[in-house]
């Protein structure tokens, strides 16, 4: 039942999405590191500040790197806005496509139709990468001549035919059925062409039109594509390598749900038994040396919304032997455990705790903010005059740096709406007052509250306001 997936997961590699490149972060391009590992001041990552915790994030890298990730955890800690999901982004970026990053907020775990522990399963599973190599025949060559034999009486509409195939050093005329000769034509092959052909099973696919055909003009489109003529044999052997995570296997064998699951998303619960099965499958194919393990990223939003039954489920998840790295990020102190009444740091039981290195980001200072209002207004194409700017990075420092962010989109919005194409001190003005940050928000809640329903304050808290 499992030796066809194999086949069946052929090209699968862009199915692991690496990374949701969501909006907010779309200027981050890596880490901003140099060979030692120091965070660069200036750099293209457009990472700006942050150096320690930058640092850590660089070794965490190299770690991953090495493959030395199994069950080895990093929280990252810190106020909200202090760049601890840039960081992670940064991280994937760094990683690039080759290892999977997968990226789990902490309340998606809550929101599905799935019980927490298969939706942390599902994750850490996603996380885990499998490559498989495949070894095939091929034919490579530049066609020389495609021969087709055409029958009279019985066999009248059926054809056959011979195709000369070369490469620098040799030549060798195949024969050629029915089926191969029609596939010919579908793909427009003809003489000059080099295509390979392989041979399990029998497609063919065209690499380009030869070098030494470039000047018949008349065969010649604007889109084709030259190729030199291959060297040496004609039959080859040739390895492909497919990447897909234990997750996808797991969808894919298990019986209800097929593999058609895999694009319409919803995964449903998988049994216990499946996992079983495929795990000692995957041994299997490790032994043999026919795949290897890829551990990835999993990286958990906002940590501090599981409880006790998810970390205890992470807790034993770290200790297994096929784990991914796992990097968390919080903002909470000192709080509540979810479900309980005990208070713990980052609100995370001890014992998890204790498995953690934990990476702390800091409050930006006023140079920062503006460097990374800069940087964002670059990204986003908004120009702005330098007044401006300094007001919104005061709105950063005394407010929140995501407010001051969308503030730019705004400003940018009215100042097209003066048919002005650069975002003047007046546009910045104008939208801190259309739009309430949180403070100045609560502050009104607090004067008007009698007005507005549901008014739960009692009366000394009304006071003490
Ligand atoms: P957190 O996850 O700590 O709450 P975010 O990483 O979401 O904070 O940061 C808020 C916004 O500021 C995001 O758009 C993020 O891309 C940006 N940002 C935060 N830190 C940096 C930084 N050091 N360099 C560039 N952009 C940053
Ligand atoms: P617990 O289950 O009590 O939380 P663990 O058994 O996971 O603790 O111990 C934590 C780490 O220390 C593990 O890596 C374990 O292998 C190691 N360890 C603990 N006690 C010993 C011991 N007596 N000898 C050798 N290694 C130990």
């Amino acid at each position: 039942q499992y030796t066809t997936t194999t086949t069946s997961t052929t090209s699968t590699t862009d199915i692991i999405t690496p990374l949701e490149r969501v909006g907010a972060h779309s200027h981050i391009h890596g880490l901003g590191l140099n060979d030692l590992l120091e965070a660069l001041p200036e750099n293209e990552s457009n990472l700006v500040g942050q150096p320690t915790a930058r640092r850590a994030m660089g070794l965490v890298f190299k770690m991953i790197q090495q493959g030395q990730l199994g069950g080895r955890a990093v929280l990252l800690a810190g106020p909200p806005s202090t760049g601890k999901t840039a960081l992670a982004m940064g991280l994937s970026q760094e990683i690039g496509e080759a290892v999977p990053f997968v990226h789990l907020s902490a309340s998606q775990v809550f929101s599905r139709d799935l019980s927490k522990t298969e939706a942390l399963t599902q994750a850490v599973r996603r996380a885990m990468g499998i490559q498989i190599v495949e070894e095939t025949e091929v034919l490579e060559g530049e066609v020389v001549e495609i021969q087709i034999d055409s029958f009279a009486g019985d066999n009248k509409g059926k054809k056959a035919g011979k195709l000369t195939l070369c490469t620098t050093d040799m030549e060798t005329i195949y024969d050629l059925g029915h089926k191969m000769l029609e596939m010919l034509r579908t793909e427009q092959i003809s003489a000059g062409d080099v295509i390979r052909i392989d041979k399990g099973t029998g497609q063919i696919r065209k690499l380009g039109r030869s070098f030494t055909r470039s000047r018949d003009y008349d065969a010649v489109s604007s889109t084709t594509k030259f190729v030199p003529t291959p060297e040496g044999e004609i039959q080859k052997r040739q390895t492909i390598t497919h990447m897909v995570s234990l997750h996808e296997i797991d969808v894919i064998n298990s019986r209800q749900q097929g593999f058609l699951a895999l694009f319409a998303g919803d995964t449903g619960e998988i049994r216990q038994e499946i996992r079983d099965q495929i795990d000692v499958k995957v041994a299997e194919w490790k032994e043999e040396g026919r795949a290897t393990l890829v551990p990835g990223v999993l990286f958990l939003d906002e940590v501090h919304m599981l409880d006790m039954e998810c970390f205890s489920f992470l807790n034993r998840a770290l200790e297994s032997e096929w784990a991914p790295f796992v990097v968390m990020a919080t903002n909470r102190g000192l709080s509540k455990i979810r479900g309980t009444d005990y208070i713990s740091a980052h609100g995370i039981p001890v014992d998890l705790l204790d498995r953690l290195m934990i990476i702390s980001t800091q409050p930006y200072s006023v140079d920062e903010l503006r460097q990374i209002l800069q940087v964002r207004c670059t990204e986003e194409q908004v120009e702005m005059t330098p007044t401006a700017l300094e007001l919104l990075t005061r709105i950063a420092s005394e407010t929140a740096l995501r407010y001051a962010m969308h503030l730019i989109t705004m400003s940018q919005l009215q100042a097209e709406r003066k048919k002005r194409s650069i975002v003047e001190l007046e546009d910045v003005e104008l939208c801190y007052q259309l739009y309430y940050d949180v403070k100045r928000s609560t502050k009104l809640l607090m004067e008007y509250q009698n007005q507005f329903l549901f008014n739960e304050l009692s009366v000394e808290q009304e006071e003490e306001a």
